[in-house]
Protein backbone atom coordinates (compact mmCIF):
# COMPACT_ATOMS: atom_id res chain seq x y z
CA UNK A 1 0.00 0.00 0.00
CA UNK A 2 1.09 3.20 -0.59
CA UNK A 3 2.58 5.31 2.05
CA UNK A 4 0.76 8.86 3.34
CA UNK A 5 2.84 11.05 5.30
CA UNK A 6 2.33 13.80 7.61
CA UNK A 7 4.11 14.92 10.79
CA UNK A 8 2.06 13.67 13.17
CA UNK A 9 -0.73 11.19 13.61
CA UNK A 10 -2.89 10.56 16.02
CA UNK A 11 -4.71 7.68 16.78
CA UNK A 12 -8.34 8.34 17.84
CA UNK A 13 -10.66 11.33 18.62
CA UNK A 14 -11.36 11.29 21.99
CA UNK A 15 -10.63 13.51 24.61
CA UNK A 16 -6.84 12.37 24.47
CA UNK A 17 -6.76 12.28 20.82
CA UNK A 18 -8.68 15.71 20.49
CA UNK A 19 -6.07 17.71 22.55
CA UNK A 20 -2.92 16.28 21.33
CA UNK A 21 -4.66 17.43 17.53
CA UNK A 22 -5.56 20.71 18.80
CA UNK A 23 -2.37 21.83 20.36
CA UNK A 24 -0.27 20.17 17.21
CA UNK A 25 -2.63 22.11 15.27
CA UNK A 26 -1.89 25.36 16.93
CA UNK A 27 1.96 24.70 16.84
CA UNK A 28 1.81 24.57 13.22
CA UNK A 29 2.32 20.52 12.86
CA UNK A 30 0.45 19.12 9.90
CA UNK A 31 -2.06 16.39 11.63
CA UNK A 32 -3.96 13.44 10.42
CA UNK A 33 -6.18 11.82 12.75
CA UNK A 34 -7.03 8.63 12.27
CA UNK A 35 -10.88 7.67 14.32
CA UNK A 36 -12.20 3.73 13.71
CA UNK A 37 -16.06 5.48 14.21
CA UNK A 38 -18.36 7.55 11.92
CA UNK A 39 -18.44 11.79 11.37
CA UNK A 40 -22.07 11.88 13.16
CA UNK A 41 -23.22 14.97 11.51
CA UNK A 42 -25.33 13.96 8.78
CA UNK A 43 -29.62 13.05 9.41
CA UNK A 44 -31.08 10.02 8.86
CA UNK A 45 -34.54 9.47 7.14
CA UNK A 46 -36.04 10.75 10.57
CA UNK A 47 -34.11 13.94 10.24
CA UNK A 48 -32.10 13.14 13.32
CA UNK A 49 -28.19 12.11 13.76
CA UNK A 50 -28.97 10.45 16.81
CA UNK A 51 -31.13 7.78 17.98
CA UNK A 52 -33.00 8.36 21.52
CA UNK A 53 -32.09 5.66 24.08
CA UNK A 54 -36.28 5.07 24.18
CA UNK A 55 -36.33 3.98 20.57
CA UNK A 56 -32.57 2.87 19.71
CA UNK A 57 -32.39 1.53 16.09
CA UNK A 58 -28.74 0.82 14.24
CA UNK A 59 -27.06 4.06 14.67
CA UNK A 60 -27.28 3.47 18.28
CA UNK A 61 -24.48 0.54 18.64
CA UNK A 62 -21.49 -0.84 17.08
CA UNK A 63 -21.70 -3.56 14.56
CA UNK A 64 -24.57 -5.67 17.15
CA UNK A 65 -27.99 -7.66 15.46
CA UNK A 66 -29.22 -6.48 19.20
CA UNK A 67 -28.82 -3.25 21.16
CA UNK A 68 -26.89 -3.81 24.47
CA UNK A 69 -28.16 -1.26 26.77
CA UNK A 70 -26.60 -1.37 30.29
CA UNK A 71 -29.71 -1.62 31.60
CA UNK A 72 -31.41 -4.22 30.29
CA UNK A 73 -34.58 -4.75 31.68
CA UNK A 74 -37.76 -3.17 33.24
CA UNK A 75 -40.17 -5.55 35.52
CA UNK A 76 -37.89 -8.25 34.91
CA UNK A 77 -39.25 -7.82 31.11
CA UNK A 78 -37.08 -7.20 27.75
CA UNK A 79 -38.20 -4.00 27.09
CA UNK A 80 -35.31 -1.91 26.54
CA UNK A 81 -32.70 -3.65 24.04
CA UNK A 82 -34.33 -3.91 20.26
CA UNK A 83 -33.06 -6.04 16.97
CA UNK A 84 -31.08 -3.64 14.91
CA UNK A 85 -28.49 -3.58 11.59
CA UNK A 86 -25.16 -4.49 11.92
CA UNK A 87 -24.17 -0.38 11.82
CA UNK A 88 -20.80 1.72 13.01
CA UNK A 89 -23.26 2.98 15.50
CA UNK A 90 -22.14 5.31 18.28
CA UNK A 91 -21.75 2.72 21.34
CA UNK A 92 -19.82 0.21 21.52
CA UNK A 93 -19.94 -2.60 24.25
CA UNK A 94 -16.18 -4.54 24.14
CA UNK A 95 -16.60 -7.69 26.10
CA UNK A 96 -14.18 -9.29 28.38
CA UNK A 97 -14.73 -12.93 30.47
CA UNK A 98 -15.96 -10.67 33.24
CA UNK A 99 -15.73 -6.97 32.69
CA UNK A 100 -17.61 -5.11 29.68
CA UNK A 101 -16.42 -1.71 29.02
CA UNK A 102 -18.87 0.96 27.71
CA UNK A 103 -17.02 2.85 24.77
CA UNK A 104 -17.70 5.78 22.01
CA UNK A 105 -17.51 5.04 18.03
CA UNK A 106 -17.14 8.11 16.40
CA UNK A 107 -15.57 11.80 15.98
CA UNK A 108 -15.65 12.92 19.57
CA UNK A 109 -15.10 8.84 20.84
CA UNK A 110 -16.58 9.29 24.64
CA UNK A 111 -17.94 12.50 25.03
CA UNK A 112 -20.65 11.37 21.95
CA UNK A 113 -21.99 9.12 24.17
CA UNK A 114 -21.70 10.21 27.91
CA UNK A 115 -23.23 12.05 30.51
CA UNK A 116 -21.51 14.82 29.99
CA UNK A 117 -20.33 15.29 34.20
CA UNK A 118 -17.28 17.11 34.33
CA UNK A 119 -15.90 16.24 38.07
CA UNK A 120 -12.53 17.34 39.07
CA UNK A 121 -11.93 14.98 41.37
CA UNK A 122 -10.38 16.47 45.46
CA UNK A 123 -6.77 17.38 44.98
CA UNK A 124 -5.59 14.88 47.79
CA UNK A 125 -7.09 12.08 45.53
CA UNK A 126 -5.49 13.10 42.89
CA UNK A 127 -2.03 13.65 44.57
CA UNK A 128 -2.17 10.33 45.85
CA UNK A 129 -2.97 9.12 42.18
CA UNK A 130 -0.62 10.72 40.51
CA UNK A 131 2.37 11.29 42.87
CA UNK A 132 4.91 12.33 40.50
CA UNK A 133 2.28 15.00 38.63
CA UNK A 134 2.85 18.41 39.92
CA UNK A 135 -1.10 18.91 41.96
CA UNK A 136 -0.64 22.46 42.29
CA UNK A 137 0.09 22.83 38.35
CA UNK A 138 -2.60 20.58 37.46
CA UNK A 139 -4.94 22.82 39.58
CA UNK A 140 -4.51 25.84 38.69
CA UNK A 141 -3.28 25.65 35.32
CA UNK A 142 -4.26 22.29 33.12
CA UNK A 143 -7.57 21.63 34.95
CA UNK A 144 -9.05 25.23 34.50
CA UNK A 145 -7.62 25.08 30.84
CA UNK A 146 -9.39 21.95 30.29
CA UNK A 147 -13.19 23.17 31.76
CA UNK A 148 -12.73 26.03 29.77
CA UNK A 149 -11.72 24.64 26.20
CA UNK A 150 -14.71 21.68 27.05
CA UNK A 151 -17.47 24.21 27.77
CA UNK A 152 -18.37 22.63 30.97
CA UNK A 153 -21.16 25.10 32.91
CA UNK A 154 -23.16 24.56 36.04
CA UNK A 155 -26.86 23.90 36.65
CA UNK A 156 -28.83 26.99 38.03
CA UNK A 157 -29.50 26.03 41.16
CA UNK A 158 -32.83 27.83 41.65
CA UNK A 159 -34.17 26.20 38.17
CA UNK A 160 -32.89 22.73 39.15
CA UNK A 161 -34.97 22.85 42.75
CA UNK A 162 -38.29 24.37 40.38
CA UNK A 163 -37.95 22.35 37.42
CA UNK A 164 -40.38 19.02 37.22
CA UNK A 165 -37.20 17.35 35.03
CA UNK A 166 -35.13 17.01 38.01
CA UNK A 167 -37.38 15.41 40.65
CA UNK A 168 -35.46 12.57 40.48
CA UNK A 169 -32.43 14.42 41.66
CA UNK A 170 -34.35 15.92 44.29
CA UNK A 171 -36.11 12.99 45.64
CA UNK A 172 -32.39 10.97 45.52
CA UNK A 173 -30.81 13.94 47.59
CA UNK A 174 -33.97 13.93 50.36
CA UNK A 175 -33.45 10.66 51.05
CA UNK A 176 -29.54 10.75 51.31
CA UNK A 177 -29.73 13.58 53.61
CA UNK A 178 -32.05 11.97 55.61
CA UNK A 179 -28.90 9.28 55.78
CA UNK A 180 -26.76 11.94 56.94
CA UNK A 181 -24.95 11.98 53.75
CA UNK A 182 -23.90 15.23 51.69
CA UNK A 183 -24.98 15.13 48.11
CA UNK A 184 -23.20 17.54 45.55
CA UNK A 185 -23.52 19.56 42.01
CA UNK A 186 -21.87 18.07 39.44
CA UNK A 187 -20.67 20.23 36.30
CA UNK A 188 -21.47 19.81 33.15
CA UNK A 189 -20.80 20.13 29.62
CA UNK A 190 -24.23 19.88 28.17
CA UNK A 191 -25.63 23.60 27.95
CA UNK A 192 -27.83 24.09 30.78
CA UNK A 193 -29.18 27.43 29.20
CA UNK A 194 -30.17 25.37 26.44
CA UNK A 195 -32.05 22.68 28.56
CA UNK A 196 -34.02 25.31 30.29
CA UNK A 197 -35.18 26.58 26.55
CA UNK A 198 -36.15 22.52 26.20
CA UNK A 199 -38.15 23.42 29.19
CA UNK A 200 -39.81 26.74 27.50
CA UNK A 201 -40.09 25.13 24.14
CA UNK A 202 -38.53 27.69 22.37
CA UNK A 203 -35.16 25.26 21.59
CA UNK A 204 -35.33 21.71 20.56
CA UNK A 205 -35.47 18.78 23.06
CA UNK A 206 -32.86 16.14 23.49
CA UNK A 207 -31.98 16.17 27.06
CA UNK A 208 -35.60 16.61 27.72
CA UNK A 209 -36.35 14.01 25.17
CA UNK A 210 -34.29 10.84 26.38
CA UNK A 211 -31.33 11.68 24.32
CA UNK A 212 -28.18 10.45 25.72
CA UNK A 213 -25.80 7.28 25.32
CA UNK A 214 -26.91 7.34 21.97
CA UNK A 215 -25.90 10.57 21.22
CA UNK A 216 -27.27 14.08 21.50
CA UNK A 217 -28.98 15.97 18.73
CA UNK A 218 -28.98 19.04 20.60
CA UNK A 219 -27.42 20.96 23.75
CA UNK A 220 -24.14 18.89 24.38
CA UNK A 221 -20.55 20.08 23.44
CA UNK A 222 -19.19 17.22 22.88
CA UNK A 223 -15.50 17.21 21.24
CA UNK A 224 -16.59 17.73 17.56
CA UNK A 225 -18.33 21.02 18.74
CA UNK A 226 -15.28 22.03 21.13
CA UNK A 227 -11.50 20.29 20.61
CA UNK A 228 -12.17 18.88 17.36
CA UNK A 229 -13.59 21.69 15.57
CA UNK A 230 -10.80 23.75 16.68
CA UNK A 231 -8.35 21.50 15.69
CA UNK A 232 -9.81 21.59 12.34
CA UNK A 233 -9.81 25.32 11.67
CA UNK A 234 -6.82 25.72 12.28
CA UNK A 235 -6.22 24.40 8.34
CA UNK A 236 -3.49 21.78 9.81
CA UNK A 237 -5.51 18.88 10.89
CA UNK A 238 -7.39 16.62 8.77
CA UNK A 239 -9.51 13.85 10.54
CA UNK A 240 -10.37 10.36 8.59
CA UNK A 241 -13.17 8.52 9.49
CA UNK A 242 -14.14 4.58 9.70
CA UNK A 243 -10.29 3.77 9.68
CA UNK A 244 -9.20 1.61 12.00
CA UNK A 245 -5.62 1.86 12.91
CA UNK A 246 -4.52 -2.02 12.98
CA UNK A 247 -0.84 -2.05 14.02
CA UNK A 248 2.27 0.60 14.56
CA UNK A 249 5.82 -0.26 13.48
CA UNK A 250 9.00 1.49 13.32
CA UNK A 251 9.57 3.18 10.17
CA UNK A 252 12.89 4.91 8.96
CA UNK A 253 15.00 7.26 10.13
CA UNK A 254 13.45 6.87 13.62
CA UNK A 255 9.76 7.31 11.88
CA UNK A 256 6.30 5.28 12.57
CA UNK A 257 4.37 3.68 10.19
CA UNK A 258 0.86 3.27 11.43
CA UNK A 259 -1.39 0.84 9.30
CA UNK A 260 -5.16 0.93 9.17
CA UNK A 261 -8.29 -0.71 8.09
CA UNK A 262 -10.82 1.45 6.40
CA UNK A 263 -14.45 -0.03 6.86
CA UNK A 264 -17.76 0.76 5.05
CA UNK A 265 -20.97 1.18 7.19
CA UNK A 266 -21.20 -2.77 6.74
CA UNK A 267 -18.06 -3.45 8.41
CA UNK A 268 -16.43 -4.58 5.26
CA UNK A 269 -12.49 -4.06 5.17
CA UNK A 270 -12.07 -1.80 1.64
CA UNK A 271 -9.11 -0.20 1.99
CA UNK A 272 -5.45 -1.31 3.85
CA UNK A 273 -3.55 1.79 4.30
CA UNK A 274 -0.43 3.00 5.71
CA UNK A 275 1.31 6.48 7.08
CA UNK A 276 4.33 7.48 7.89
CA UNK A 277 4.48 9.92 11.04
CA UNK A 278 7.40 11.54 13.00
CA UNK A 279 5.58 12.05 15.89
CA UNK A 280 2.48 9.30 16.92
CA UNK A 281 0.19 10.18 19.49
CA UNK A 282 -2.22 7.51 21.29
CA UNK A 283 -5.67 8.48 22.09
CA UNK A 284 -7.48 5.26 21.20
CA UNK A 285 -8.86 5.13 25.38
CA UNK A 286 -7.91 2.50 27.83
CA UNK A 287 -8.75 -0.38 25.78
CA UNK A 288 -7.44 0.97 22.04
CA UNK A 289 -4.09 2.59 22.69
CA UNK A 290 -3.26 -0.73 25.03
CA UNK A 291 -4.15 -3.34 22.86
CA UNK A 292 -2.52 -1.43 20.22
CA UNK A 293 0.66 -1.27 22.03
CA UNK A 294 0.28 -4.75 23.30
CA UNK A 295 0.00 -5.88 20.11
CA UNK A 296 3.30 -3.85 18.76
CA UNK A 297 5.33 -5.41 21.79
CA UNK A 298 4.02 -8.94 21.36
CA UNK A 299 4.70 -9.32 17.47
CA UNK A 300 8.10 -7.83 18.05
CA UNK A 301 7.13 -4.44 16.09
CA UNK A 302 8.48 -2.29 19.44
CA UNK A 303 10.06 -5.09 21.19
CA UNK A 304 11.51 -2.18 23.76
CA UNK A 305 8.01 -1.08 25.25
CA UNK A 306 8.24 -1.35 28.99
CA UNK A 307 6.84 -4.63 30.44
CA UNK A 308 4.12 -2.25 32.18
CA UNK A 309 2.14 -1.83 29.16
CA UNK A 310 -0.81 -3.98 30.08
CA UNK A 311 -0.90 -3.31 33.56
CA UNK A 312 -2.65 -1.18 36.28
CA UNK A 313 -5.99 -1.31 34.81
CA UNK A 314 -9.23 -0.67 36.52
CA UNK A 315 -12.97 0.40 36.31
CA UNK A 316 -12.77 3.39 38.72
CA UNK A 317 -15.06 0.99 40.84
CA UNK A 318 -18.21 1.48 39.20
CA UNK A 319 -21.40 -0.10 39.98
CA UNK A 320 -24.64 0.34 38.82
CA UNK A 321 -28.27 -0.16 41.06
CA UNK A 322 -31.80 0.92 41.77
CA UNK A 323 -33.65 1.99 44.63
CA UNK A 324 -37.65 1.19 44.90
CA UNK A 325 -39.56 4.26 46.45
CA UNK A 326 -42.50 4.58 48.29
CA UNK A 327 -45.98 5.53 46.26
CA UNK A 328 -45.51 8.94 47.46
CA UNK A 329 -41.67 9.38 46.78
CA UNK A 330 -42.36 9.80 43.12
CA UNK A 331 -39.39 10.47 40.90
CA UNK A 332 -41.35 11.77 37.97
CA UNK A 333 -42.34 10.80 34.07
CA UNK A 334 -40.11 13.64 33.14
CA UNK A 335 -36.70 13.13 33.22
CA UNK A 336 -33.70 15.45 32.19
CA UNK A 337 -31.18 12.75 30.84
CA UNK A 338 -28.13 14.80 31.54
CA UNK A 339 -27.03 13.91 35.90
CA UNK A 340 -26.24 17.17 37.71
CA UNK A 341 -25.84 15.78 41.48
CA UNK A 342 -23.80 13.17 43.29
CA UNK A 343 -23.94 11.56 46.54
CA UNK A 344 -20.33 12.49 47.96
CA UNK A 345 -18.95 10.08 50.49
CA UNK A 346 -15.85 9.65 49.42
CA UNK A 347 -14.06 11.44 52.88
CA UNK A 348 -15.73 8.45 54.11
CA UNK A 349 -12.28 6.49 55.00
CA UNK A 350 -13.56 3.16 55.79
CA UNK A 351 -16.02 2.85 52.69
CA UNK A 352 -15.44 5.99 50.24
CA UNK A 353 -17.95 5.99 47.25
CA UNK A 354 -18.81 8.57 45.13
CA UNK A 355 -22.44 8.27 43.61
CA UNK A 356 -24.07 10.00 41.23
CA UNK A 357 -27.89 10.27 40.91
CA UNK A 358 -28.77 8.80 37.51
CA UNK A 359 -31.92 9.48 35.69
CA UNK A 360 -34.16 6.63 33.90
CA UNK A 361 -37.12 8.52 31.82
CA UNK A 362 -39.02 6.40 30.37
CA UNK A 363 -41.82 8.61 29.88
CA UNK A 364 -43.81 7.29 32.97
CA UNK A 365 -43.73 7.44 36.41
CA UNK A 366 -41.49 4.09 37.94
CA UNK A 367 -40.33 5.02 41.29
CA UNK A 368 -36.93 3.90 40.82
CA UNK A 369 -33.89 5.85 42.38
CA UNK A 370 -30.80 5.34 39.85
CA UNK A 371 -27.12 5.32 40.97
CA UNK A 372 -23.72 5.08 38.91
CA UNK A 373 -21.60 4.42 42.07
CA UNK A 374 -17.89 4.94 41.61
CA UNK A 375 -15.96 3.08 44.68
CA UNK A 376 -12.41 2.95 45.91
CA UNK A 377 -11.70 -0.27 44.60
CA UNK A 378 -7.95 -1.17 44.33
CA UNK A 379 -8.36 -4.23 43.12
CA UNK A 380 -6.55 -4.35 39.36
CA UNK A 381 -5.73 -6.26 36.35
CA UNK A 382 -4.14 -7.04 33.38
CA UNK A 383 -4.67 -6.99 29.39
CA UNK A 384 -2.49 -9.87 27.62
CA UNK A 385 -2.71 -10.08 24.09
CA UNK A 386 -1.88 -13.41 21.90
CA UNK A 387 -3.48 -15.15 18.53
CA UNK A 388 -4.94 -11.81 17.54
CA UNK A 389 -7.08 -11.36 20.74
CA UNK A 390 -7.35 -8.96 23.45
CA UNK A 391 -7.61 -10.55 27.22
CA UNK A 392 -8.45 -8.96 30.52
CA UNK A 393 -7.79 -10.70 33.66
CA UNK A 394 -10.34 -8.70 35.47
CA UNK A 395 -12.12 -11.47 37.51
CA UNK A 396 -16.15 -11.39 39.59
CA UNK A 397 -14.46 -11.53 43.04
CA UNK A 398 -12.65 -7.86 41.71
CA UNK A 399 -16.13 -6.59 40.62
CA UNK A 400 -17.79 -7.76 44.07
CA UNK A 401 -14.95 -5.45 45.99
CA UNK A 402 -17.25 -2.80 43.60
CA UNK A 403 -20.46 -4.23 45.19
CA UNK A 404 -19.59 -4.42 48.26
CA UNK A 405 -18.74 -1.03 48.82
CA UNK A 406 -21.91 0.50 46.96
CA UNK A 407 -24.12 -2.16 49.51
CA UNK A 408 -22.18 -0.30 52.56
CA UNK A 409 -23.46 2.98 51.42
CA UNK A 410 -26.87 2.37 49.97
CA UNK A 411 -28.15 -0.42 52.87
CA UNK A 412 -27.82 2.95 55.29
CA UNK A 413 -29.84 4.93 52.41
CA UNK A 414 -32.64 2.06 52.43
CA UNK A 415 -32.62 1.46 56.00
CA UNK A 416 -32.75 5.60 56.89
CA UNK A 417 -35.76 5.41 54.25
CA UNK A 418 -37.19 2.08 55.09
CA UNK A 419 -37.06 1.47 51.05
CA UNK A 420 -35.60 -1.61 49.48
CA UNK A 421 -33.52 -2.09 45.66
CA UNK A 422 -34.80 -3.20 43.06
CA UNK A 423 -33.81 -6.34 40.96
CA UNK A 424 -35.50 -6.65 38.10
CA UNK A 425 -33.27 -3.81 36.17
CA UNK A 426 -29.97 -5.51 34.92
CA UNK A 427 -30.85 -9.13 34.55
CA UNK A 428 -30.41 -12.52 37.04
CA UNK A 429 -32.52 -10.96 39.93
CA UNK A 430 -29.74 -9.17 40.98
CA UNK A 431 -29.42 -5.50 42.44
CA UNK A 432 -26.17 -4.32 41.92
CA UNK A 433 -24.74 -4.63 38.06
CA UNK A 434 -21.02 -4.26 38.84
CA UNK A 435 -20.03 -6.24 35.32
CA UNK A 436 -19.25 -3.37 33.05
CA UNK A 437 -17.34 -0.16 33.51
CA UNK A 438 -18.42 3.14 31.66
CA UNK A 439 -14.66 4.47 33.42
CA UNK A 440 -12.15 2.31 31.72
CA UNK A 441 -8.69 3.56 33.48
CA UNK A 442 -5.12 2.19 32.58
CA UNK A 443 -3.39 0.21 30.90
CA UNK A 444 -0.63 2.13 29.92
CA UNK A 445 0.16 4.25 33.06
CA UNK A 446 1.73 7.47 33.16
CA UNK A 447 5.42 7.14 34.87
CA UNK A 448 5.09 3.43 34.86
CA UNK A 449 4.69 2.47 30.91
CA UNK A 450 5.43 6.23 29.83
CA UNK A 451 7.62 8.93 31.34
CA UNK A 452 5.60 11.37 33.37
CA UNK A 453 4.40 13.59 30.60
CA UNK A 454 3.12 10.39 28.69
CA UNK A 455 6.38 9.39 26.51
CA UNK A 456 6.37 5.80 25.58
CA UNK A 457 9.59 4.44 27.11
CA UNK A 458 11.88 2.44 25.42
CA UNK A 459 10.80 4.83 22.49
CA UNK A 460 10.82 8.45 21.23
CA UNK A 461 8.51 10.61 19.66
CA UNK A 462 5.64 8.40 20.81
CA UNK A 463 3.41 9.37 23.73
CA UNK A 464 -0.26 8.04 24.98
CA UNK A 465 -2.76 11.05 26.14
CA UNK A 466 -5.27 9.42 27.19
CA UNK A 467 -7.41 7.02 29.48
CA UNK A 468 -4.97 4.70 29.71
CA UNK A 469 -2.93 6.72 31.89
CA UNK A 470 -4.52 6.79 34.40
CA UNK A 471 -3.82 3.93 37.49
CA UNK A 472 -7.54 2.44 37.33
CA UNK A 473 -9.20 4.66 40.25
CA UNK A 474 -9.91 8.24 40.26
CA UNK A 475 -12.65 8.28 42.64
CA UNK A 476 -14.82 10.88 39.88
CA UNK A 477 -15.84 11.13 36.44
CA UNK A 478 -12.98 10.62 34.49
CA UNK A 479 -12.76 12.84 31.05
CA UNK A 480 -11.76 16.50 32.78
CA UNK A 481 -8.75 14.84 34.20
CA UNK A 482 -7.87 13.01 31.05
CA UNK A 483 -8.50 16.39 29.01
CA UNK A 484 -6.02 18.08 31.76
CA UNK A 485 -3.27 15.68 31.71
CA UNK A 486 -3.20 15.72 27.59
CA UNK A 487 -3.13 19.56 27.98
CA UNK A 488 -0.09 18.52 30.60
CA UNK A 489 1.51 16.55 28.00
CA UNK A 490 1.14 18.94 25.28
CA UNK A 491 2.66 22.11 26.67
CA UNK A 492 5.34 19.92 27.65
CA UNK A 493 6.23 18.26 24.44
CA UNK A 494 5.72 20.76 22.02
CA UNK A 495 8.24 23.05 23.92
CA UNK A 496 10.79 19.96 24.75
CA UNK A 497 10.45 17.40 21.41
CA UNK A 498 9.57 19.59 18.37
CA UNK A 499 12.44 22.24 18.51
CA UNK A 500 14.06 22.11 15.20
P1 LIG B 1 -12.24 7.72 24.24
O1 LIG B 1 -13.09 8.89 24.53
O2 LIG B 1 -12.79 6.37 24.45
O3 LIG B 1 -11.78 7.87 22.72
C1 LIG B 1 -11.07 6.89 22.04
C2 LIG B 1 -11.38 7.02 20.56
O4 LIG B 1 -10.42 6.29 19.82
C3 LIG B 1 -12.75 6.47 20.18
O5 LIG B 1 -13.41 7.40 19.35
C4 LIG B 1 -12.42 5.18 19.44
O6 LIG B 1 -13.37 4.86 18.43
C5 LIG B 1 -11.07 5.49 18.84
N1 LIG B 1 -10.22 4.32 18.64
C6 LIG B 1 -9.91 3.36 19.53
N2 LIG B 1 -9.07 2.47 19.00
C7 LIG B 1 -8.84 2.86 17.74
C8 LIG B 1 -8.06 2.33 16.66
N3 LIG B 1 -7.34 1.21 16.80
N4 LIG B 1 -8.08 3.00 15.47
C9 LIG B 1 -8.81 4.13 15.32
N5 LIG B 1 -9.56 4.68 16.30
C10 LIG B 1 -9.57 4.05 17.49
N6 LIG B 1 -16.87 10.42 31.95
C11 LIG B 1 -17.07 11.58 32.62
O7 LIG B 1 -16.11 12.24 33.01
N7 LIG B 1 -18.35 12.04 32.86
C12 LIG B 1 -19.45 11.34 32.48
O8 LIG B 1 -20.59 11.78 32.69
C13 LIG B 1 -19.27 10.10 31.79
N8 LIG B 1 -20.33 9.34 31.41
C14 LIG B 1 -20.11 8.23 30.64
C15 LIG B 1 -21.19 7.52 30.13
C16 LIG B 1 -20.99 6.46 29.26
C17 LIG B 1 -22.17 5.71 28.72
C18 LIG B 1 -19.68 6.09 28.89
C19 LIG B 1 -19.43 4.96 27.94
C20 LIG B 1 -18.60 6.78 29.41
C21 LIG B 1 -18.79 7.84 30.28
N9 LIG B 1 -17.72 8.56 30.78
C22 LIG B 1 -17.93 9.70 31.51
C23 LIG B 1 -16.33 8.16 30.52
C24 LIG B 1 -15.64 9.01 29.46
O9 LIG B 1 -16.45 9.13 28.32
C25 LIG B 1 -14.29 8.35 29.12
O10 LIG B 1 -13.53 8.32 30.30
C26 LIG B 1 -13.54 9.11 28.05
O11 LIG B 1 -14.27 9.16 26.86
C27 LIG B 1 -12.19 8.46 27.79
O12 LIG B 1 -11.45 9.32 26.96
P2 LIG B 1 -10.24 8.77 26.12
O13 LIG B 1 -9.60 9.92 25.43
O14 LIG B 1 -9.40 7.92 26.99
O15 LIG B 1 -10.86 7.77 25.03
Amino acid sequence: PALDNAPAIVVGSGYGGAVAALRLGQAGIRTIVLEMGRLWNSAGPDGKVFCSTTAPDHRSTWFRTRTEAPLATFLWLDLVNKDISPYPGVLDRVRFAHMSVYCGRGVGGGSLVNGGMAVTPLKSYFAEQFPTVDADEMYSTYYPRARSQLGVNPIDPAWFEATDWYRFSRVSRKHAERTGLRTTFVPNVYDFGHMQREEAGTAPKSALAAELLYGNNHGKRSLDKTYLAAAVGTGNVTIHTLERVSAIRLGEGGTYVVQTQRIDNAGNVVETKEYGCGYLFLGGGSVGTTELLLRARETGALPDLDASVGTGWGTNGNVMLGRANHLWDTVGAHQSTVPVMGIDDWANTANPVFAEIAPLPMGLEHWVSLYLAITKNQERATFSYSGGSLALSWTAAQSAVSSAMAKKLFDRINRANATIYRYDLFGGNRAFADDFTYHPLGGCVLGRATDDYGRVKGYSKLYVTDGSLVPGSLGVNPFVTITALAERTMARVLVEDTAP
